[in-house]
């Protein structure tokens, strides 16, 4: 009975086909955007990409096909044994120097993000140049803000870093969150790593669907559930398949309950509205109310009088963010 995404075949890949360039380095990594990593490297070979980017070294593949970067930067603490496609990301000067000798090697620069990389200023340090002599040197990587206001102060960054980079030691630059069009106005030789763009850049080729468990009609005040709530009014209780296993939180992603929801909730005499939550799940057009906070592999909703309740085995639409989602099948329509 499971929580199921569903995905368009055709128009995916015709998505994933239409960004792809040769520039593009995919990413692959956590849940795999909740398509899953190994669904994720098969279509970037189908793409024909040369190299792909995955999170942690517990996410390189046994047998990669391709280079495999590592975003996570190498620490001295890092015990995995890699193979030689693997590119390890530095962030350290210290880390430079101790890291195996002839290792491949980016070297992460610290941008305005200030998450991991070596400042600017150190760029220039002589023990910096030394120590790329001892490595591989695969090029530098700078990773972005999102780019909320538009992507213009990014690529002004990047093109000011990796001049700065590039002046210490030329190589490609491999950068994040800028569009892949812009890539010329940053420098030559540019890289950029993509994931959700590229793999859920067309959200309407995946459709999210949970199942409906069970239907009990309950009359308004009864008590249902773990916490034993008193329901809001008449109308149904639905088990439906998502629960927190899946990653189904207390609050749907986009569009969370709004003072005027809960205010009407309460008016229409919600016993206990006032602490109930609007459920990812949709049914008859409308995200319905959590009868109470989700179970492990099941959540209870509740559905007014009004609406005709839909029947055991039925579908029923959810709003998940894929990277926290962990779906019990994938199917390609
Ligand atoms: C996750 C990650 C990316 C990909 O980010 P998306 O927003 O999914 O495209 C790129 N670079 C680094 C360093 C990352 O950690």
């Amino acid at each position: 009975m499971p929580l199921t995404l569903h995905i368009d075949q055709a128009r995916w890949r015709e998505h994933l086909r239409s960004t792809w360039n040769e520039s593009i380095v995919p990413v692959a990594k956590g849940n795999g955007y909740g398509v899953g990593n190994a669904r994720l490297l098969a279509e970037s070979a189908a793409l024909g990409a040369r190299t792909v980017a995955v999170g942690t070294y517990e996410e390189v593949p046994s047998d990669p096909q391709t280079e495999v970067v590592v975003l996570t930067p190498w620490r001295p603490f890092v015990r995995n044994q890699v193979g030689p496609n693997v590119i390890h990301t530095v962030s350290r000067l210290a880390d430079l120097v101790s890291i195996p000798a002839r290792s491949r090697v980016v070297v992460e620069v610290q941008t305005s993000m200030r998450r991991h990389g070596i400042g600017a200023r150190e760029l220039r340090h002589s023990m910096l140049m030394s120590s790329l002599d001892r490595v591989r040197f695969e090029g530098w990587s700078l990773h972005f803000p999102m780019g909320a206001g538009g992507y213009a102060a990014n690529i002004r960054e990047a093109a000011e870093l990796g001049r700065q980079a590039n002046a210490v030691r030329k190589g490609p630059l491999w950068v994040s969150h800028v569009p892949a069009t812009k890539l010329g106005d940053i420098g030559e030789n540019v890289r950029l790593r993509m994931g959700t763009g590229l793999w859920l850049g067309d959200r309407g080729a995946l459709t999210v669907r949970a199942t409906v468990l069970d239907v009990h009609s309950v009359r308004r005040g009864e008590r249902v559930g773990y916490r034993q709530r008193r329901v809001a009014g008449d109308g149904h209780i639905l088990v439906v398949s998502g629960g927190t296993a899946h990653g189904v939180g207390m609050e749907a992603p986009t569009a969370a309950a709004t003072v005027r929801q809960r205010t009407i909730a309460l008016a229409k005499g919600g016993l206990d509205a006032a602490g109930m939550a609007l459920s990812p799940f949709t049914i008859d057009g409308k995200q319905r109310w959590f009868a109470e906070p989700p179970h492990m592999q099941a959540s209870m909703l509740y559905l007014p009088s009004s609406v005709t309740p839909p029947h055991i085995g039925d579908e029923v639409g959810v709003d998940v963010r894929f990277t926290t989602t962990l779906f019990d099948q994938i199917v390609l329509d």
